[in-house]
């Protein structure tokens, strides 16, 4: 609508169907959108044992909606979720569900889930060199 280039958006606007930029988008319902061209592989593998979603996954969804020039609004429809929610998301106020971050991932071409690492730490040893109870602590380390 604004004559950009980068039409990359189809949205339904007034019963018309039109191909339009990022910007543009939030005028209408969002029937298809680009996919994401970078870290195009973002599948969640879920044979891993431990998988967090990362510390600052806010600040990713942010950064990625900004790069793909979209408004929340218009990412909110991509994810099938409110405004408001996606929001707090990105001001890291609520964590995501499993199932929305890796909507989040696909719409926006990002990871937000990494693998937890365990390390086994020994503190000390007993007389015997032997271990005791507690001697053990488990460390999550990432
Ligand atoms: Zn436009």
């Amino acid at each position: 609508m604004c004559g950009a280039e980068e039409a990359g958006f189809f949205i339904l606007i007034e019963g018309a169907k039109l191909h339009v930029c990022g910007r543009c988008a939030k005028h209408g319902k969002v029937l298809s959108a680009p996919t994401p061209l970078p870290q195009r592989r973002v599948a969640f593998e879920r044979e891993r044992p431990e998988i967090d979603i990362v510390a600052d996954f806010g600040s990713r969804i942010k950064e990625a909606r900004e790069r793909m020039k979209i408004e929340r609004k218009v990412l909110a429809e991509l994810v099938n979720e409110k405004e408001s929610f996606l929001e707090r998301i990105e001001g890291e106020k609520t964590i995501p569900n499993e199932s929305l971050a890796v909507r989040l991932e696909r719409a926006l071409g990002i990871k937000l889930f990494e693998e937890v690492k365990e390390e086994h730490v020994v503190i000390k040893k007993d007389k015997k060199g032997g271990l005791t109870l507690g001697d053990v602590v488990v460390v999550k380390k990432k």
